[in-house]
């Protein structure tokens, strides 16, 4: 719960602090990975491999709209040919809907959750923070409605393992966020803590563009009393217009032709600074090299890199 644990202990250090490690990807299967996707899935393969840990896959499905038929074959087999093996069985969000209704039940037994009603039309007018409209609402027969959870005015304080300290009231940055929408589906934000939590997650590795949702989600955690995971955010991968490499972005699906050249590539963009002898070795050996010289620190504080792709 919150309260004392609100302000955590720092631990200033770009290394882990538990162990056994258990780290994870979690792509959405709106498309194939394109390159800024697979960057992600290395740095958060190779900090796993480099613990000596578990890393997960998890198919983060449940924004049906949004999923493309054949993405996920094509992920599955993208991570393959790249040597990215993952540990025990894919786990799709699709087959744990029962397990975020009973934290939505939990959270409700909490009198945390309220029906919103607000249109699209009305929110457009509060892109950032949600006003609270229908936090004092009364009735609870709407038909169609969304479920807030109450935020606390409370600065919730994590450290991340290479952007540093990071600090934010998700009441002021955010206001009372949905956990379920209005189409009846769970919203990320709770799923992604309901997930890692199944999964025993205590490593999460990921883009920086997620680092906006953390707080958010380390608030979920201590309200369903699960333990907080530590968190690493790497750059973002953006073309020269700093827009970040996304399928909205029409970035390319990988290259799979020729895998090693593209590790080197994404080894470089992790400033891992892999030697020259290492251009023409073999996958297994890049990923040898890359796992035992993994040092993230080098990607200290930085947020984004910018990279000309056409
Ligand atoms: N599925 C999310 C994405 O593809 C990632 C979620 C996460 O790593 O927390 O952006």
């Amino acid at each position: 719960m919150l309260g004392e644990n609100s302000f955590r202990k720092a631990i200033p250090s770009s290394h882990p602090s538990v162990s056994p490690y258990i780290g994870r990807f979690a792509p959405s299967p709106t498309g194939p990975l394109h390159l800024g996707s697979l960057y992600t899935a290395l740095a958060s393969f190779l900090d796993a491999r480099r613990h000596n840990g578990r890393w997960l896959l998890r198919i983060d499905d449940l924004d049906t709209p949004r999923n493309v038929p054949g993405a996920v074959p094509a992920i599955l087999e993208c991570l393959r040919r790249f040597n990215l093996h993952w540990d025990g069985e894919v786990y799709y969000q699709s087959q744990h809907i029962d397990d975020y209704f009973d934290a939505v039940a939990r959270l409700q037994g909490q009198i945390r959750l309220y029906h919103c009603v607000c249109s699209r039309k009305r929110l457009a007018a509060y892109p950032e923070v949600y006003p609270g409209f229908c936090r004092d609402r009364q009735t609870t027969d709407d038909s169609e409605y969304a479920l807030r959870v109450k935020t606390d005015d409370e600065t919730l304080s994590f450290e991340d393992r290479i952007q540093g300290t990071i600090r934010e009231n998700p009441a002021l940055q955010h206001g009372d966020f949905i956990i379920k929408r209005k189409d009846g589906i769970i919203a990320y934000q709770l799923a992604v803590v309901v997930d890692d939590h199944l999964q025993g997650v205590n490593q999460v590795v990921r883009g920086f563009d997620l680092l906006d949702s953390t707080a958010r989600q380390v608030f979920l955690h201590d309200l369903l009393d699960y333990p907080v995971p530590e968190y690493m955010h790497v750059p973002i991968i953006v073309d020269s217009q700093g827009c970040k490499l996304s399928k909205q972005t029409r970035a390319e699906a990988v290259d799979e032709n020729d895998p090693a050249a593209t590790l080197i590539l994404l080894l470089d963009w992790l400033k891992q600074k892999p030697p020259a002898s290492l251009r023409h070795a073999a996958i297994p050996d890049i990923l040898d090299w890359a796992i035992e010289n993994w040092q993230p620190q080098r990607l200290k504080k930085i947020r984004a890199i910018e990279q000309a792709i056409d």
